[in-house]
């Protein structure tokens, strides 16, 4: 049947709402464009929990990005 296609049982894969690819329940954040899934959970109170790791991210981003610099530079 066609609906098997739309409700994978043993993949349990769901559409990320922000890029619609094809993303494993069990995720937390899509691959694709790093939307985060909040399951369950009302947006406020997950969103101060995550926002220490987003910053964390955005700490490792600007230390490549100096570091993507630095060798740009030298060569
Ligand atoms: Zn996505």
């Amino acid at each position: 049947m066609a609906e098997d296609w739309d409700e994978p049982d043993d993949d349990a894969t769901d559409p990320c709402p922000e890029c619609g690819a094809q993303v494993y329940s069990d995720a937390d954040q899509c691959p694709e464009c790093g939307h985060w899934f909040v399951d369950g959970e009302a947006g406020g109170q997950s969103w101060s929990e995550r926002q220490p790791r987003m910053l964390a991210w955005m700490g490792y981003a600007v230390v490549a990005l100096i570091v993507l610099w630095i060798v740009v530079t030298m060569l």
